[in-house]
């Protein structure tokens, strides 16, 4: 087992309509208790017989104080700091102190960072309601160089990218990123989710951009292969052929996810999926959560967040997964299965925070 823990440190400045993880504005986690957090999950790990990994979210460039806690989380003994990099930049190029917060960065070994691109200035402040945010990106970006880093850019799918397509290669030959990702969208039982549905691409979308990926850094054919098991169609199909919800949602999961509020309680689930409250880091035994934890089942997956004994049948999915565009696409078969359960108003077992 894999163990990823998600250390809320500072809200976003974005409201993003495919945000799984509670993004949003939120508040700073004070910095004696970021590093205190950052402690204790450090003796969690050393604690539990599996590697573990910790990402500062969501947004840390917000924190006033974020040199000090990147300067921390980089000297954990057990855990590895994560940085997973993607920053929306609207907080960076907000800071006066944007050289220092850089050097801090770069000086942890944090190198790398990403912005993700939804298109035109027009449809990427749509999706993440923010006006200015796509110009922020970009200046961040080439800012973020200019201090030495590397830049990656996430593409994220939507049904505006076959109408953006000359804009967006406009954009990658001028910033010339060091590596290109291309995200399909997930769905997860978040109850952000449908907010980003009337944006989402067709196998449609994608066919129309088959002779520009290779410019955008992907291998074709690899993607349409990957994109393909993705559709609503291809799950209908699997569905019709026996697949069985039960056992895809009861199959072991070598990923487990916690996460910590910014208020230091930790929680099973990923940040926005949480499933259970295990307590105050502060105040916490962390021997005994540890024996806990160590007793819990992976919850990579999204079917760790359904009742499995009260799941719909098969036949109840299909037909819910039929009243959508049959090539409507999503991240994976997980993706497309939380959308029909969606359509069912299936119960999901995430706590109402
Ligand atoms: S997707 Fe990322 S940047 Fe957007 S609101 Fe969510 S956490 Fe913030």
């Amino acid at each position: 087992m894999e163990l990823n823990f998600d250390l809320l440190i500072s809200g976003c400045n974005t409201r993003c309509r495919h945000c799984y993880v509670n993004g949003g504005p939120g508040r700073n986690m004070p910095l004696r208790d970021a590093i205190l957090c950052i402690e204790k999950l450090d003796e969690l790990t050393a604690a539990l017989p599996y590697n573990a990994s910790m990402t500062l979210d969501n947004e840390p460039m917000n924190h006033p104080q974020i040199a000090e806690i990147i300067r921390a989380a980089s000297e954990t003994k057990h855990i590895v700091n994560f940085h997973h990099g993607m920053t929306s930049g609207i907080a960076l190029m907000n800071r006066k102190d944007r050289t220092e917060v850089m050097k801090a960065y770069l000086d942890c070994g944090c190198d790398e960072f990403g912005i993700t691109l939804h298109g035109s200035a027009e449809h990427h402040d749509f999706i993440v309601r923010r006006e200015g945010a796509r110009s922020a990106s970009l200046q961040a970006a080439r800012f973020m160089r200019s201090c030495g880093a590397r830049i990656n850019v996430s593409l994220m799918l939507n049904r505006f990218f076959d109408e953006d397509a000359e804009e967006i290669d406009g954009i990658l030959n001028g910033l010339q990123p060091d590596y290109i990702f291309f995200a399909i969208p997930n769905y997860t039982p978040h109850a952000n989710m449908p907010e980003f549905e009337s944006c989402r691409a067709t196998m449609g979308t994608l066919l129309a951009l088959r002779p520009r990926l290779e410019g955008w850094q992907q291998d074709t054919d690899e993607l349409f292969e990957r994109a393909e098991s993705g559709t609503v169609r291809a799950v209908i199909d699997r569905l019709e052929n026996g697949l069985k919800l039960k056992e895809l949602f009861a199959a072991p999961q070598e990923e487990l996810y916690l996460c910590v509020h910014q208020d230091r309680r930790l929680y099973v689930g990923n940040t926005g999926v949480e499933t259970l409250l295990l307590g105050d880091l502060q105040s916490l035994n962390i021997a005994e959560t540890a024996a806990f934890i160590d007793g819990l089942p992976g919850n990579r997956d999204y079917g760790a967040f359904y009742d499995i004994g009260i799941l719909p049948d098969e036949a109840e999915l299909i037909r819910a997964l039929k009243r959508l565009p049959g090539d409507l696409l999503f991240s994976d078969e997980a993706s497309v299965i939380c959308r029909g359960l969606a359509n069912l108003g299936a119960p999901t077992k995430i706590l109402k925070l």
